[in-house]
C-alpha cells in the first residue's frame, strides 16, 4: 500500500519567508495561486505578455511577471502550462533563471518522465498533482475541503524536498482530503494509460459504437443519445459513491443481470486486455510521448482532423439540441478533467 499523508504530516510554516511562482494561470494555475495565497503564502505570478491569461491574474490581485522574471523571484517554481509547450519554455525561460537550492514542481510528469525537461543536479523537483480540475481545487479550498493530491519526490538536492512538497499540497488544500505518495513515473504511466483505454479513449469509442448501433437500426438518435451518453453520468456518480456494488444495488436487477451477461460480450476481457498491454507498451516505451510530441510539430494533423469530425458527429450533432433544452444542468457539471 502506497503511503498517506495528511495535515498532521505537513508543516506550511516551511513556506514562511519563501516565495512561490505559479507558471500558467489556467485551470490548475489560478486555483494553486489562490489557495496558496488564501494559506498565507507568498505568490508571483509567471505568464508570457500578451496572452489572455496577464489580464485574468491582474484583475484577480496578483503580481504578474513575465516568466523568466517570476522564475527568478520563485524559491518554488511551479509550472502549469500546457505539457506540449512545457519543454520549449521551461528551455528558454525557465532554466536560465534557476538558482541552487530552489525547487521546480510539476503537476503532471509528463515532462520529466520523457525528458523535455531534465533540471540541473541542484534543484529539488517534485510533483503535486491535485486529482481533479482546477476548478474544482479552488471551489473544494474555498469550501474549506480539499481535492486528493499526489505527491512524489523526483530529485532531492536540498534534503528537504519532500517536506517542502508537502507543505505546498497543504497550502493548496490537498492535505484535508489526503496525499498520496508515488512516483512521477508512476504517474504519468498511469495517467496516460486510464485516459487512453477507459476514460477518455474507452468511455468515447463505447459510446459512439453504442450510439451508432442504435441509429444503424433505426432507433431515433434521441433515443440512442439519452441510452448511451447522457445516463453514463448517473451509473459513474453511483460507481463513485458506492462503488460497482453500490451503483448495481441502485440500478434494476434487469440491468445487473445485462450487465454481467453483456459486458463480456462486447469488452471480451482476454482480447481487451491484450490490445490495453499495446497501449501501455506504448506508454512506457515512450512511444506515445514522441508520437504526441511529433504531431504538435507538425502542426496537429490528425488532432485537428479527429476533433473537427467529431463535432459534425450525429452524437454530437443531437447532444447539442438536446442539452439545449436541459437547463436544469448546472454549469458544474460540465467541469471536465482527467
Ligand atoms: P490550461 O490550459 O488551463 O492553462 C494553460 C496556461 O498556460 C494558461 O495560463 C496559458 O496562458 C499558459 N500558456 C499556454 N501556452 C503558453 C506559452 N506558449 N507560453 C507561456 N504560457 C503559455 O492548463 P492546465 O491547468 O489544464 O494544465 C496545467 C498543468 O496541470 C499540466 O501539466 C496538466 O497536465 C496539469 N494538470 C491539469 C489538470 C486539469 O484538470 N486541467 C489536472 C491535473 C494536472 P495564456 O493565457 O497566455 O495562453
Ligand atoms: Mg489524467
Amino acid at each position: 500500500m502506497a503511503n498517506m499523508y495528511y495535515e498532521k504530516d505537513c508543516n506550511l510554516g516551511l513556506l514562511e519567508g519563501k516565495t512561490v511562482a505559479i507558471i500558467g494561470y489556467g485551470s490548475q494555475g489560478h486555483a494553486h495561486a489562490m489557495n496558496l495565497r488564501d494559506s498565507g503564502v507568498k505568490v508571483v505570478v509567471g505568464l508570457r505578455q500578451g496572452g489572455k491569461s496577464w489580464d485574468v491574474a491582474t484583475k484577480d490581485g496578483f503580481d504578474v511577471l513575465p516568466i523568466a522574471e517570476a522564475t527568478k523571484a520563485g524559491d518554488i517554481v511551479m509550472i502549469l502550462i500546457n505539457d506540449e509547450i512545457m519543454g520549449e519554455v521551461y528551455d528558454k525561460e525557465v532554466a536560465p533563471n534557476l538558482a541552487a537550492g530552489k525547487a521546480i514542481a510539476f503537476a503532471h510528469g509528463f515532462n520529466i518522465r520523457y525528458k523535455q525537461i531534465v533540471p540541473p543536479a541542484n534543484v529539488d523537483v517534485f510533483l503535486a498533482a491535485p486529482k481533479g480540475p482546477g476548478h474544482t481545487v479552488r471551489a473544494q479550498y474555498a469550501a474549506g475541503r480539499g481535492v486528493p493530491c499526489l505527491i512524489a519526490v523526483e530529485q532531492d538536492a536540498t534534503g528537504k524536498a519532500k517536506d517542502v512538497a508537502l507543505a505546498y499540497i497543504a497550502g493548496i488544500g490537498g492535505a484535508r482530503a489526503g496525499i498520496l505518495e508515488t512516483t512521477m513515473t508512476e504517474e504519468t504511466e498511469t495517467d496516460l494509460f486510464g485516459e487512453q483505454v477507459v476514460l477518455c479513449g474507452g468511455v468515447v469509442d463505447l459510446m459512439r459504437c453504442g450510439f451508432e448501433v442504435l441509429v444503424e437500426a433505426g432507433y431515433s438518435p434521441e433515443s440512442a443519445y439519452f441510452e448511451c451518453l447522457h445516463e453514463l453520468k448517473l451509473i459513474v456518480d453511483l460507481v463513485n459513491k458506492a462503488g460497482v456494488g453500490g451503483m448495481n444495488y441502485s440500478v434494476s436487477d434487469t440491468a445487473e443481470y445485462g450487465e454481467y451477461v453483456s459486458g463480456p460480450r462486447v469488452l471480451p476481457a482476454e482480447e481487451t486486455k491484450a490490445r490495453m498491454r499495446e497501449v501501455l507498451s506504448d506508454v512506457q516505451s515512450g512511444k506515445f510521448a514522441k508520437n504526441w510530441i511529433d504531431e504538435n510539430k507538425n502542426g496537429r494533423p490528425l488532432f485537428n482532423a479527429q476533433r473537427a469530425a467529431l463535432k459534425d458527429h450525429p452524437m454530437e450533432v443531437v447532444g447539442r439540441q438536446l442539452r439545449e433544452k436541459m437547463l436544469w444542468q448546472s454549469d458544474a457539471d460540465l467541469d471536465s478533467a482527467t
